[in-house]
């Protein structure tokens, strides 16, 4: 992105200053994460190099796939690894006695993959299951175990080698289930795994309300927006999962940034680069608001048009714009407040862990953003869309990556 396009994107919504008590919470996370960087391979139980050609299963080997279908081990190759990770957060304790969680790993890749790192996939993915496992919902054998399957495609839900498709809805890139106690996690996008894992980690440990029954507290999201139809779906603990997802992929993203003397050393930071990770989160936020902007013209609809009484056609959808692209932006139009709502409304010891209590308090949040000045900010989105969207590329695609 050119200098110019980037100050575009970052004039969307004012810089952010994260408040005390936010920062507390991003110091905490900060912690949690540095704590958990060590060596990778002694939470390893088991890792098999050549995952594909130790089983023996029919046609050559294979593992089952998402759709129940089998992924060949003719064209691809697999790297199957073991964890076992402490439910908490191991100090003072023998790790072989914690109580812990186990985690297999299957990296899945293709002849048109970049090909993985494994070494530094590797550790990212045990420093965020070692920092998120000890919020794990402790009151039902919640994932105690978990097969991981990272398929490293690059065509969007798509097989490279059978053109299969992987999923139904072409915004998906990733699902799980949410604290089944031999659960599974599929994540079918190379470009964007890392983000996904962390995000479908939420559900899988049972940290956010997907299993919840809330529907009382959907209408109150309805009688915020009377523009939409009655079947159009309100998930709202997708915009509680999502957000602290990229909070926490923004984190990561700054801890484990590649210094210029060498590129695959971790950075050795001692005290929270506030503003980085401000800088960082403000630009996520605005990159939220510009996506919905885009996701808004694509499906020829509008915010205005969803909290209208007066509309006639009410708003109805294929793909899950609503949730994803209006929900969750509102919230990141005032990321302190989202932070700040978490800080008092979990516990203090498992900040991240959503209370089911507080649904109806999180939706009440997010019809008090409605009362603020969200539509110059949408105003301006579009305007900013007009001036990158040169070509008329980015409002003709639902394409999730970065559009510019
Ligand atoms: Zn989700």
């Amino acid at each position: 992105m050119s200098r110019n396009q980037n100050t575009q994107l970052l004039s969307i919504l004012p810089p952010l200053k994260l408040s005390g008590l936010s920062r507390t919470i991003i110091k905490n996370i900060w912690i949690g994460i540095k704590k958990c960087g060590g060596n990778w391979k002694q939470h390893v139980q088991s890792n098999v190099v050549h995952a594909f050609k130790r089983t023996d299963m029919k046609n050559g080997g294979g593992i089952s796939g998402p759709m129940g279908d089998t992924i060949s081990a003719n064209k691809s190759r697999c790297r199957k690894i073991t964890l076992k990770i402490p439910t908490n957060s191991g100090d003072n304790i023998n790790k072989h006695q914690a109580p812990h969680k186990t985690i297999t790993v299957y990296i899945v890749w293709y002849p048109d993959s970049v090909p993985p790192n494994i070494d530094a996939m590797m550790s990212r993915i045990v420093a965020w299951f070692c920092f998120i496992v000890p919020f794990v919902r402790p009151d039902c054998g919640c994932s105690d175990h978990t097969d991981v399957f990272l398929l490293l495609t690059s065509h969007d839900s798509v097989m490279p080698t059978s053109g299969e498709k992987l999923v139904s809805d072409k915004l998906f890139s990733a699902y799980t289930y949410t604290c089944r106690k031999h659960n599974e996690m599929y994540v079918m996008r190379q470009s964007v795994w890392f983000k996904a894992l962390i995000h479908e980690s939420f559900h899988t440990f049972g940290l956010d309300f997907s299993d919840a029954s809330f529907e009382p507290v959907k209408q109150v999201i309805r009688n915020a927006f009377p523009g939409i139809a009655n079947n159009v779906e309100i998930r709202l603990y997708e915009s509680y999962t999502d957000i602290w997802a990229t909070i926490c992929y923004t984190i990561f993203s700054v801890r484990f940034k590649p210094t210029r003397s060498n590129a695959t050393q971790r950075r050795v930071v001692n005290a929270v680069p506030f503003i980085t990770i401000e800088k960082e989160l403000h630009r996520q936020c605005c990159f939220a608001v510009l996506q919905s902007a885009k996701m808004l013209k694509h499906t020829n609809s509008s915010i205005h048009s969803m909290i209208s009484r007066s509309n006639s056609k009410k708003y109805t959808e294929e793909l899950m714009v609503f949730s994803y692209h209006v929900l969750r932006p509102l919230y990141m139009t005032d990321l302190n407040r989202f932070i700040e709502w978490t800080a008092r409304h979990n516990d203090t010891r498992d900040y991240l862990r959503f209370r089911v209590e507080n649904i109806e308090a999180f939706a009440r949040l997010l019809t008090d953003v409605l009362t603020t000045d969200w539509s110059s900010v949408w105003h301006k989105s579009g305007e900013v869309l007009k001036r990158l969207d040169v070509n008329g590329f980015l409002s003709k695609t639902a394409c999730l990556s970065h559009p510019i």
